[in-house]
């Protein structure tokens, strides 16, 4: 999608989405419908209640970081983490694609620059239910284990001597960029989710099982974020070995462990 070209979710668009789902199911729907007039009536499966009760369509914004000129860091086979992310975000769009009640975005599909303020707005246009931040390390700096962070919790700063009364304090508009703040209890919910769904069956041989806490800090591009929002470093095997082949299989099998637990917080929620 082309910079500043992303499109405002409409009240419209939403419940027209929420009645028919997503363009595919658009069509589904409407050749059921074709097919059953032409019967002339309904089965007790296709009464007209359950037809208008799909499940709501859910947002997920999801966010390469880095691009343009800002490449991250360097990985395997002399590869920018700007691409490998966009590759990573790309493939996890796919992977969530599967599901008919996800309304997917991306904040670039191409290597360009966008600042944090763009990423963020992106996500609060969308009326978003889950950003994720997408980045790198590598293996050898965390034993192979990804790492997912939630925004640590600003206090609101009040310029000093300014005292509020009881009707001017319910009355202030939080500032943007503590927007995060009142989303913490959900992003970390989602971390928890993220980082046990990355350890189950499938996970590769040789991974640790030790329980792993979501990491805290300051980070710029959740903080406006008025949605469960986390930053989630990929572990890439570091060093030549990493083959195109290996290299694609690898983004793969992350992009399918992210789906799961997004589709697993999103379902119980
Ligand atoms: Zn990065």
């Amino acid at each position: 999608m082309q910079r500043g070209s992303f499109p405002r979710k409409s009240r419209e668009a939403q419940k027209q989405k929420q009645h028919h789902g997503s363009y595919p199911w658009r069509c589904v729907a409407l050749g059921v419908l074709l097919l059953s007039a032409g019967a002339g009536s309904l089965s007790a499966e296709e009464t007209p209640e359950k037809a208008a009760l799909p499940p709501p369509l859910q947002v997920v914004v999801i966010d390469p970081g880095h691009g343009g000129k800002d490449g991250g860091m360097l990985v395997a086979k002399n590869r920018l983490e700007k691409d490998v992310v966009l590759a990573a975000a790309l493939a996890l769009k796919e992977e969530l694609g599967r599901q008919a009640n996800l309304q997917l975005y991306l904040t670039r599909t191409r290597d360009i620059a966008v600042t944090i303020l763009e990423r963020t707005t992106m996500a609060n246009r969308q009326e978003t239910d889950i950003f994720i931040s997408l980045h790198l390390t590598t293996q050898t700096q965390t034993g192979g284990q990804v790492r997912i962070y939630i925004n640590q919790t600003r206090e609101l700063e009040r310029p000093a001597g300014l005292q509020f009364s009881k009707m001017q304090a319910s009355a202030y508009i939080t500032p943007w960029y503590l927007a995060q703040n009142g989303q913490q209890g959900l992003s970390e919910q989602l971390a928890a989710v993220l980082l046990k769904s990355w350890r189950e069956p499938d996970a590769v041989s040789g991974e640790s099982e030790l329980y792993q806490a979501p990491l805290v800090t300051p980070l710029s591009v959740l903080t406006g974020v008025r949605a469960p929002a986390v930053l989630v470093e990929l572990p890439l095997p570091a060093g030549q070995a990493l083959d195109d082949r290996r290299f694609e299989e690898t983004i793969r099998i992350m992009s399918r462990r992210l789906a799961r637990g997004l589709v697993q917080f999103l379902t119980h929620r």
